[in-house]
């Protein structure tokens, strides 16, 4: 998965930092495409002194290396450097790096939406301490946001439930949906696997989770059984496809960044779940 990077380490812990020379910089422009190099399928980044601008953010480090985001500047030039879109890093690149590029684009996604403050409308602040965005006139503070979705599993005997959405990804999948304000994880797991496919389902059980950041979400995922009259009846809105497949015959999705594509596999492979 795109957090499995050991013996590397992100570490996110906030840190009051300002850059040298050598840190590396996350620059994205207004259409939330990042600025990178490309050697094979291993990922560049500036520098930050490659770029005079000021008010850069600490981000992460990964391993020795430091990443800071610059807040005001959208455009670089250097040779063999493009902007890309997340989905395009997720399908031409490999390596740690694709980690830390969702890692920086859910961090940006947030500093980006969040410039005024939304009580009374003031420019906010860097706070100094915490990750936290801070409104001077009237003391509001903002978190980073982290929408929580599920990935469900669903299993009938030999076969797991597989989908396609109707649009975006466009790759096998699983029923996948966000978690409602009062609501449980198990019970998010229910209400999805029923509004988008109709089927009933039982013995939901927790198997890991993963930070995805594309949609600003970390994704919590689960096994569950059908009910055995359960029949399927696909909201159309949603998916194109929504069907029971046996173990050998899943297509997984090109890549294995994804708790999805995991989890796809494990069953594929006849692992407990
Ligand atoms: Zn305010």
């Amino acid at each position: 998965m795109i957090q499995d990077i050991f013996p590397s380490r992100l570490d996110n812990s906030f840190k009051n930092l300002s850059p040298v020379d050598e840190d590396l910089l996350i620059i994205f422009n207004s259409e939330g495409r990042i600025c990178l190099g490309k050697s094979g399928t291993d990922i560049l980044f500036p520098k930050c002194s490659e770029i005079k601008a000021a008010g850069f953010v600490y981000l992460f480090s990964l391993d020795e290396k430091r990443f800071f985001l610059s807040l005001h500047e959208d455009t670089f030039e250097k040779e063999g450097f493009l902007f890309y879109s997340i989905r395009e890093v997720r399908d031409h690149f490999s390596g740690k790096e694709v980690y830390a590029v969702f890692t920086a684009y859910h961090l940006w996604k947030w500093y980006s939406d969040n410039v005024f403050c939304g009580k009374c409308g003031d420019i906010l602040e860097l706070d100094d301490k915490e990750r936290a965005l801070r409104c001077p006139k009237c003391g509001n503070i903002i978190y980073p946001r982290i929408n929580p979705a599920v990935i469900v599993g669903v299993i009938k005997g030999d076969s797991i439930l597989i989908t396609r959405y109707r649009a975006g990804y466009s790759h096998n999948a699983l029923v996948a949906g966000f978690t409602e304000i009062g609501e449980t994880f198990e019970e998010t797991v229910a209400r999805e696997v029923m509004e988008e496919t109709g089927v009933k389902v039982k013995n939901i059980r927790y198997y890991k989770s993963q930070p995805w950041g594309m949609a600003q979400d970390i994704l919590v995922g689960y096994y569950c059984d059908a009910e055995p009259d359960s029949e399927i009846r696909m909201d159309e809105s949603e998916l194109k496809y929504a069907e029971w497949v046996k173990r050998e015959d899943i297509v997984l999705q090109p890549n294995n960044l994804s708790l999805t594509n995991e989890m796809m596999r494990r069953f594929k492979e006849g692992c407990e779940v």
